[in-house]
């Protein structure tokens, strides 16, 4: 349906069709004076990030010993305390004090207020291009992480920041080099400008990229993760294998990369291997990583 050419009451029964409306129109209404700053984004974000944090810490260091959790713990006997949960939050302050305020700052003094359309997106074209998105970042994360690890003084410089946990825990997801914090997040943020994009969809991203992220790096895997549903979905499980055999597991949230290039691998392909094979597979030569800092 061409909008720009029809009626009032074709407009009307449009805009009475969408499914997304009545939550759009809430939102416009009750807290679109928000919505529009250019300080949304970033800070809508940092929410995200810490919200995760504190309840995924909080079960960590809390409810570690309540039975739900201690089965759903992958690396049973790695648990989470301060001393390993502090350098993260130290380097993630850091990195927000570098990057994230500046950009905030940037965009309260250069980016105009967001538009908010009358119309709410389609199901299909907010599902669809999250989708887009989600496979785009996926799959190039997949090659820029095959490179961080293949080229020695790429992973000695910047990536290895990241496999200075060898146990992930939420707020080790942020644990990152200041250069590939700046790489994720410039492709997270600019992805969906390859599109006209709702602000309503751009913000549904932020929400679903960042949720994989935290929920890849939470440790646990539970009786309702996804990848139990959908084999193509990586999940913790695969993600911490990535933090224990660096060389293992490289695609972050889907698999078909990995396993299209024999980089797959479970536990109980660990188990199989016979002694000797599965106490070096995914491993580095001790020479290679020589020097460099680990916290866990
Ligand atoms: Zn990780
Ligand atoms: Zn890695």
């Amino acid at each position: 349906m061409n909008l720009n050419n029809c009626s009032m009451d074709e407009f009307a029964a449009y805009k009475d069709g969408l499914i997304l409306q009545p939550v759009w129109d809430y939102l416009r209404f009750n807290v679109g004076h928000i919505l529009r700053s250019p300080l949304f984004p970033p800070f809508f974000s940092l929410s995200f990030d810490y919200a995760f944090v504190i309840i995924f810490t909080f079960f960590d260091l809390c409810l570690y010993d309540v039975p739900f959790f201690k089965n759903a713990k992958i690396q049973k006997d790695r648990q989470v305390n301060w001393e390993l949960i502090l350098p993260s939050l130290k380097l993630q302050f850091f990195n927000q004090i570098l990057w994230i305020y500046p950009m905030a700052l940037v965009q309260l003094v250069w980016v105009p207020d967001t538009e908010l359309p009358e119309l709410a997106p389609t199901v299909w074209e907010l599902c669809s291009q999250v989708m887009i998105f989600f496979l785009a970042f996926d799959a190039s994360y997949f090659v820029f992480h095959v490179v961080c690890h293949k080229v020695r003084w790429l992973y000695r410089w910047c990536h290895s920041v990241h496999h200075m946990y060898s146990s992930p825990f939420a707020a080790a997801a942020q644990h990152l080099h200041p250069f590939e914090l700046f790489f994720v997040a410039t492709f997270i943020t600019t992805v969906p400008w390859a599109f006209p994009t709702h602000c309503l969809t751009y913000w549904t991203w932020f929400v679903v990229s960042q949720s994989v992220s935290y929920e890849v790096h939470t440790g646990y895997d539970f009786p309702f993760a996804l990848h139990r549903f959908l084999p193509i979905y990586s999940g913790a499980p695969a993600h911490d294998m990535h933090h224990m055999r660096p060389l293992t597991c490289f695609q972050p949230w889907f698999n078909y990369l990995d396993r299209l290039f024999g980089y797959h691998i479970s536990y109980e392909d660990l188990k199989k291997m016979n002694k000797e094979k599965s106490a070096r597979y995914g491993l580095y030569d001790k020479r290679e990583v020589e020097g460099l800092q680990r916290i866990n």
